[in-house]
């Protein structure tokens, strides 16, 4: 898969802070989703089925796109 550099990535948080989505603490060293397009942090739960969708759709791209195509 294709990186970006605004790609959205799971991260360890170095700062506590909070969940953009349910304001959930996000302690040091805790689970989170990051997003570099718009600088928010989000919880495992808030996060995931974005995350996922990102994935999901990404690998789209390379489809359409024929990235994998052997010729
Ligand atoms: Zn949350």
């Amino acid at each position: 898969m294709r990186r970006y550099s605004n790609d959205p990535r799971t991260i360890t948080v170095k700062y506590s802070g909070e969940c953009a989505s349910c304001n959930a603490v996000l302690r040091k060293g805790s689970f989170a989703y990051y997003w570099p397009s718009d600088g928010k942090l989000y919880c495992k739960s808030c996060g995931e089925s974005d995350y996922l969708y990102f994935l999901s759709s990404a690998a789209d791209e390379e489809v359409y796109l024929g990235t994998g195509n052997p010729f």
